[in-house]
């Protein structure tokens, strides 16, 4: 499926973390906290980094290079752009995609400062002469690049100042050994727990000036798949209905009611999730059924349900991975009021 075509999939899907429109976009530069200390739930990696941060700061020394794994809308972004506020340096984004040849790295690399941030969002997509080429950027702070070809090709190095790479991956199992081995300091994210992103949603509240009781930001979490990038969304959602409902105050009750009319149920599934499930339990006796003709039969791409259907499946326990394929587990047949037959399912597994 051309790109275009996925990227417009995605972003019909009111719930997917990783893809933006404008208005996203805008909206998330806004809602971006820009301190650790504003950073909300993680709370052990953010100690850790915490850590990391002052021992820099007191060596007077930039931060090692530093991994960011987990689903997109998690705040990977977010937390490079913390790293180089509390680290007072400048941040260059880009993303592996972006980065076509080791060139295109060179005056990237050139003009950073010391103690400056280059962030390489989707780390994993680089391609392999770009990611060897960042190898002696990373150990020791220069690069050699070719000038010429043939017997009259020369290598150049070029010195580099002290930076610090912040990577950052939905797939880390794709990334190869030698450029995870590079990077000093790992973090895996995680899901948010209902009452971080409860606080997150009452944070965005506050800045975008709408009302919203506890119970509200509540009912908003529990769909927003633990995920801050949906539950910014779900809230914006919330207050376009709630501005032309003349609606004040959100509530519980508001919340639920422009979200179910949104198709989003109360486990936060949506439209997709809920048609995956279907296919596996209904047309598949509830699995084992390989995720390539689960992608064929829903007619999207196997990333897709890979990096942004299954992972938060998975967690909320609706499905397992196995060896043989995906299983829908007795949480889904549930969730669409489905018997399930524990013997049956077992002599299918
Ligand atoms: P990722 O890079 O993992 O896809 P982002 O860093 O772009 O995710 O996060 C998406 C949005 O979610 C951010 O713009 C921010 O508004 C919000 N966000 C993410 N994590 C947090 C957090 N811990 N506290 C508050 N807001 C957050």
């Amino acid at each position: 499926m051309p790109k275009e075509n996925k990227d417009e999939i995605l972003e019909s899907r009111i719930i997917e973390g990783a893809q933006e429109n404008e208005e996203d976009i805008v909206l998330n530069i806004s809602l971006r906290p820009h301190k650790l200390s504003e950073f909300i739930g993680q709370k052990e990696m953010v100690e850790n980094l915490k850590v990391c941060l002052t021992a820099a700061k007191q060596r007077k020394e930039p931060l090692e290079h530093i991994l960011f794994s987990g689903p997109p809308g998690l705040g990977k972004t977010c937390l490079a752009h913390i790293i180089a506020h509390e680290m007072h340096g400048k941040i260059t984004a880009t993303s592996g995609p972006a980065i076509e040849k080791a060139g295109d790295l060179i005056g990237i690399l050139t003009n950073l400062e010391k103690g400056d941030i280059l962030f390489i969002d989707e780390i994993h997509r680089l391609s392999k002469v770009v990611e060897e080429f960042l190898y002696p950027a990373m150990e020791s702070f220069e690069i050699d690049f070719v000038i010429d070809k043939g017997p009259y090709a020369k290598t150049i190095k070029f010195h580099l100042k002290p930076f610090t790479l912040v990577g950052a991956t939905t797939r880390v199992g794709l990334l190869t050994g030698p450029l995870r081995s590079r990077f000093g300091i790992l973090h895996h994210l995680d899901f948010y727990q209902i009452e971080d992103l409860a606080e997150i949603i009452k944070r965005s509240a506050e800045i975008i000036g709408i009302d919203v009781d506890n119970e509200g930001a509540m009912e908003i979490s529990r769909r927003a798949r633990g995920t801050p990038r949906i539950a910014n969304r779900l809230l914006r959602r919330v207050r376009d209905y709630a501005q032309v409902a003349k609606i004040e105050k959100v509530t519980a009750l508001v919340a639920a009611k422009t979200l179910d009319d949104m198709g989003i149920d109360k486990a936060g599934l949506d439209d997709i999730d809920r048609r995956f499930l279907k296919l596996i339990i209904e047309f598949y006796n509830g699995g084992p059924v390989g995720v390539e003709s689960l992608a064929a039969s829903l007619n999207e791409e196997i990333d897709t349900l890979v990096d942004s259907v299954e992972p938060y499946l998975l967690k909320a326990r609706y499905l397992k991975r196995t060896s043989r394929g995906r299983l829908a587990t007795k949480l889904a047949f549930d969730h669409f009021g489905i018997h399930y037959n524990k013997e049956k399912q077992e002599e299918m597994f």
